[in-house]
């Protein structure tokens, strides 16, 4: 008997996190195992954070906050939004959650509904089709182009847009590819959304520190009546504090307020003492950011370099993040030394990991077969040796 919910079965569990058992699991048997999987900086939270939290627990900043966060928080993120990103949020439009995740989810539960479409973009984050699935609401997928940022199809986007649209849901950059929007882009989605006030689009900019090229630019700022847009970002890729947990939304007042009655009913608060860090990391030294982002930028290069050496494996410069995406179309129909067939990039994966403890994630679940991700997230001796590890275990494929 099935004694679960149909909201349950709407759902999968998080590919990227069964990678991180994967790892586990090799290690734990004394296996050799390089994780290109990890979707967080590799460094420890910088030590004026650390201290702000040890501060918070030996000074009595352990109990219940304000469901929406504490004051103090929101007016830090008030500061950072208009500092960092040029929006001008009141602290009634900030709502602080506990990970950019939860932020996401909670929107997500605020807005949507069965008989609601939402449009997201393919290559897509993992967990973007089960937050729209489990309101009850269903994913619609637009196409990118992989040459160009993976910017949207805006032809497959126009066809895909109903009146049942009820959101968009953007991420740039992008994780699983790395790729950031031009302006251009940008604008012509905010175009196109001109006419259908009833449209949210939601901007995920969790990587909104990590672009090379050129300044990142939040969407609602290229708007001054902005209301259609809600903002996501976190402290978790921006300052290595992904255990801490803390991400926060700006945006329309009556959605906050939503999200902080449900944030009240579920989780009553985020964490006391991650919020109080959480107001050093946005007001304090900031060289950390700039430090870290020096370093990733490095690692791009590497990787794409070594990656750029595999025959007829194709990969897009990214210019944010820290992922490459590149494409392995070309050995899929292939087979392995005991005749198995590697049908899709899952069984790619696999057959990489099985031979040389390279943990990639497969492009099946990010709605982009052929592909596979990695994370540079991790030293140049690893990134070095694992690229070459794959292409060693590439030349053993037989067409
Ligand atoms: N959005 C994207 C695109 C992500 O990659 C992640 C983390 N992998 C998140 C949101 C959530 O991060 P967190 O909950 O740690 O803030």
């Amino acid at each position: 008997m099935d004694f679960l919910t149909s909201r349950i079965h709407r759902i999968q569990p998080s590919a990227t996190l069964a990678m991180t058992a994967k790892a586990a699991e090799l290690k734990r048997n004394n296996l050799p195992v390089y994780n290109m999987s990890v979707g967080e900086p590799d460094f420890p939270t910088p030590k004026h954070i650390q201290n702000a939290g040890i501060f918070a627990i030996q000074n009595g900043h352990t109990k219940y906050t304000p469901g929406s966060g504490t004051r103090e928080l929101k007016e830090a993120i008030k500061t950072k939004f208009s500092r960092d990103n040029k929006l001008h949020y009141s602290l009634d439009e900030i709502v602080v959650s506990c990970g950019g995740k939860h932020s996401l989810y909670n929107a997500c539960q605020a807005l949507f509904q069965k008989g609601d479409e939402v449009i997201i973009f393919s290559p897509h984050w993992v967990s973007f089709p089960d937050f729209v699935s489990v309101t009850g609401a269903k994913p619609v997928f637009v196409k990118t182009l992989s040459h160009q940022q993976f910017e949207p199809d805006f032809d497959d986007l126009e066809r895909k847009i109903t009146q049942k649209t009820k959101g968009i849901i953007v991420n740039s950059p992008s994780n699983p590819t790395g790729g950031v929007w031009s302006d251009e882009a940008v604008l012509r989605l905010l175009d196109l959304c001109k006419k259908r006030k009833d449209i949210w689009i939601f901007s995920d900019e969790c990587y909104e520190q990590l672009t090379y090229e050129k300044p990142f630019k939040s969407i609602a700022s290229f708007l001054s009546n902005n209301q259609q847009i809600i903002t996501f970002q976190s402290c978790s890729k921006t300052y290595a504090m992904t255990g801490w947990r803390i991400g926060y939304i700006g945006g329309n007042k009556k959605v906050v307020k939503a999200i902080s009655k449900l944030q009240g009913q579920s989780t009553s608060c985020p964490n006391s003492i991650a919020q109080y860090a959480a107001i050093e990391a946005l007001q304090g030294d900031q060289s950390c950011v700039s430090e870290m982002k020096k370093i990733f930028l490095k690692r791009r290069e590497l990787i794409l370099q070594e990656t750029l050496n595999i025959k007829n494996v194709f990969c897009e410069q990214p210019n944010g993040a820290f992922y490459i995406f590149p494409n392995f179309s070309h050995y899929l129909g292939t087979k392995d030394s005991q005749n198995n067939m590697i049908k899709n990039t899952d069984d790619l994966s696999l057959h990489i990991i099985n031979n040389t403890g390279v943990i990639a994630v497969s492009g099946e679940n990010f709605g982009a077969p052929g592909h596979l991700r990695f994370s540079y997230a991790t030293s140049e001796h690893i990134i070095v040796k694992a690229i070459n590890l794959v292409k060693k275990s590439l030349s053993n494929l037989s067409f």
